[in-house]
């Protein structure tokens, strides 16, 4: 992989344009092939690749253990991978741990899995507040009210590696397939910024 975090403050919108126009000059690419591959990532993947892999994680032990020690292999299995999204770890959320995933440098985001990003996941108010702030973040800006004694991770996207969040599997759901779990399972559980632990099945739905 030779992709990396840029080093100035271009916008990413910008840094894709120029990047597009580049390819289509030198008949690297055309805008229809390029339109494709973000057509495939907005209505294809979406973030249904990642919910099957957590629906997964919850129901068998080993594919969970896998996921959590090396995710890039677990999500390969599943076909999940391919361009930001070959080198992947999953941070596993808990009674007592939430995880949440940001880019403060630019818009890091593990496409295979959880599809493009969101637009507020690319906006600098997310991006900065999410580091500084996540309590108080998480609450103001996603209705997310965590007790104190839950401790919160946030993985800023420094390097080559893109982060996804394992959430804990909703209430009054042991009779539920693998499929209809992976039904219950959002984007923005995957980011960190909703929280399924205690939430019941219906409300999901
Ligand atoms: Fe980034």
């Amino acid at each position: 992989m030779s992709e990396s975090h840029p080093t100035e403050t271009v916008e990413p919108e910008d840094r894709a344009r120029a990047l597009q126009s580049l390819l289509v000059d030198e008949g690297l690419a055309s805008t229809d092939a390029i339109d494709e591959i973000v057509s495939k990532f907005e209505e294809d993947i979406g973030p249904m690749n990642g919910a099957r892999a957590v629906a997964k994680a919850w129901t068998d032990p080993e594919y969970k253990q896998w996921l959590l020690e090396d995710a890039s292999a677990a999500l390969d299995e599943l076909g999940y991978t391919g361009i930001e999204g070959v080198d992947m770890e999953v941070f596993e959320n808990m009674s007592d741990v939430h995880n949440v995933i940001v880019c403060t440098l630019c818009s890091c985001f593990p496409w295979p899995t959880l599809g493009l990003p969101p637009t507020w996941y690319k906006a600098p108010p997310y991006r900065a507040k999410m580091v500084k702030h996540p309590r108080r973040t998480l609450q103001e800006e996603f209705g997310v009210d965590l007790d104190d004694d839950i401790e919160i991770r946030v993985w800023d996207t420094s390097a080559e590696v893109r982060y996804m969040v394992l959430p804990q599997r909703p209430e009054g759901t042991d009779e539920m397939s693998e499929q209809e779990l992976a039904e219950l399972v959002t984007r923005d559980s995957m980011i960190g910024v909703e929280r399924l632990a205690g939430k019941h099945a219906n409300e999901l739905q």
